[in-house]
């Protein structure tokens, strides 16, 4: 039985105007699952990812990712999560316009001081991997929406991270894009062994995951394949 990738214990966040977000938020995600985090707008859900990447600090709670305590490091600890540990996709795709697929998805490997062969290598089989072979020299405004978002899934795997975190991933694709991405992430979640926490109001996609956090005004309600149950927290 593996450990699990992602735990988080007792999450609470209290935004300055007194807002509570997070109202005690625990659960765990595991390698090679696909965990999604639904719930309507204004339900917590990139708050909670926020945390979990260590973009934000919670007022209250733990969050530990692939052994590291997140809540307990530094700045430079977490600079060192997030390109080394961590895949993040945004629902703008976050692409820089000036640079080819290819270069985009050599963005986090220059961070990590990868040689430029390097770089070229790994954006190539990644770019097939996502489905875009023949489509690494284009820049993002010549790409669909779809292709975009397929480069920025590239992009987050690009150092072999241990937990892709995508918020909303699918929020400006028509919906067979949206199905076609979601499909992706989970065959890429099951090819690279990577534990994948994906937050979306979309139902259509949350029949593809392997575990679903409901969330409700702060609070979560677990469902694990198919089987409802509350967690404690
Ligand atoms: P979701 O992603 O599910 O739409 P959010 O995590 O963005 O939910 O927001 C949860 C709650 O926290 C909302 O009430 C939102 O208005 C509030 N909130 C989010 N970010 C901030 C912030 N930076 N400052 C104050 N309140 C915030
Ligand atoms: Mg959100």
């Amino acid at each position: 039985m593996s450990e699990p990738l992602v735990v988080v214990e007792g999450l609470r966040k209290v935004y300055p105007r007194g807002v509570e977000a997070l109202r005690g938020v625990s659960f765990t995600a595991w390698p090679g699952e696909l965990t999604v985090v639904r719930g309507r707008s204004g339900s917590g859900k990139t708050t909670l990812l926020n945390l979990v990447g260590g973009l934000d600090a919670p007022s209250e709670g733990r969050v530990t990712v692939a052994g590291r305590e997140v809540t307990a490091l530094d700045e430079t600890g977490l600079l060192e999560l997030r390109r080394d540990v961590i895949g993040f996709v945004f629902q703008t795709f976050g692409l820089i316009p000036v640079l080819s697929a290819a270069e985009n998805v050599g963005v986090p490997m220059r961070l990590a001081r990868r040689s430029a062969a390097e770089r070229e290598e790994r954006a190539r089989l990644l770019l097939a991997l996502v489905g875009l072979d023949g489509h690494a020299a284009q820049r993002p405004y010549e790409l669909s929406g779809g292709q975009q978002q397929r480069v920025a899934l590239a992009r987050a795997l690009a150092n072999r991270p241990r937990l892709l975190i995508a918020d909303e991933p699918t929020g400006q694709l028509d919906s067979q894009t949206a199905a076609q991405i979601m499909r992706l992430i989970r065959a890429l979640v099951r090819s690279e062994g990577v534990a994948a926490l994906v937050a979306t109001h979309d139902p259509a996609i949350i029949d593809l995951a392997d575990r679903v956090l409901e969330l409700r005004d702060g609070v979560v309600v677990e469902t694990v394949a198919g089987e409802p149950r509350m967690t404690t927290s």
